[in-house]
């Protein structure tokens, strides 16, 4: 059952699924039901899909474990972490010395991309999901910042959820940055529309045959919007239909129970 009376149909003639991971595919341990299948008809009708996250403080093959574990078999590059579009504007903007707030995870993951990792004389600064976070390391950033050195962050979530309340995540070290030095960085991962043009612009995809699907209004269903791509957000996360009605700002095209609907209508 959806919730309101919709033609889903158009869903089912996209040949591009991005789905959102939290809220969307799971939530915490519990794989939602649906997904398994999904993803087995998706892969034999030759569709391509991608699992996105904003979680730049776990690294690509952190986030292939994690899927394997539910048991959904994907490749690394269909999956899109805040960092990937910042790593694609790193590379075509030919920066390769960079001083990097982020999780030793993270840092391999800089590493294997052919990035120096340095705190002499970086020639661009980038700020992630750091939960190794050190006072030195803030003082160094907030130093090369002045100097007025270009400056990303991965994503601004202020904060993160976790089980007993939440804890800083990249907006709040940014905010902490910019008490001591008034600048502010680009951002390239959700809500912006980077995070999805950069992939689509990668596999040359179009991006009318693009569906974004995800449970948060003001990150999922916003970046769809900016970027040009159908929307679909599903009940199982974050929001509920009262707070789709009432948020004048961001529409999804779709409001759906779960990512189950969608398995239901490939059936
Ligand atoms: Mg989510």
């Amino acid at each position: 059952m959806t919730p309101l009376n919709q033609d889903l149909s158009e869903l089912k003639q996209k040949a591009v699924f991005f789905f959102d991971l939290d809220g969307t595919i799971y939530i915490g341990d519990q794989l939602f039901d649906g997904i398994l299948e999904l993803i087995d008809i998706l892969k034999k009708q030759g569709k391509r899909f991608f699992f996105l996250s904003n979680n730049s403080s776990k690294s690509t093959n952190d986030y292939l474990l994690k899927l394997k574990r539910f048991g959904l078999k994907v490749s690394r590059e269909e999956i899109i972490l805040s960092q990937h579009p910042t790593i694609d504007y790193l590379h075509k903007n030919s920066f390769k010395k960079i001083y990097l707030l982020g999780t030793s995870s993270l840092r391999q993951e800089f590493i294997e991309e052919g990035f120096i990792l340095t705190d002499e004389n970086p020639e661009i600064i980038i700020l992630a999901f750091d939960q190794e976070l050190t006072y030195d390391r803030l003082k160094k950033a907030s130093l090369f910042l002045q100097k007025g050195l270009p400056y990303i962050a991965t994503h601004l979530d202020n904060r993160c959820p976790v089980e007993n309340g939440y804890i800083p995540d990249a907006g709040g070290i940014a905010a902490l940055l910019y008490k001591t030095t008034e600048r502010m960085p680009m951002v390239f991962g959700k809500p912006s529309k980077e995070m999805l043009l950069f992939k689509l612009e990668q596999l040359n995809l179009a991006r009318e045959t693009a569906v974004m699907i995800g449970d948060r209004l003001y990150t999922d269903i916003k970046m769809g919007n900016s970027a040009g791509i159908t929307t679909c957000c599903v009940l199982s996360g974050e929001t509920n239909l009262e707070m789709i009605q009432q948020s004048g700002e961001f529409k999804p095209d779709f409001i759906i129970d779960g990512i189950w609907t969608i398995r239901d209508l490939f059936r």
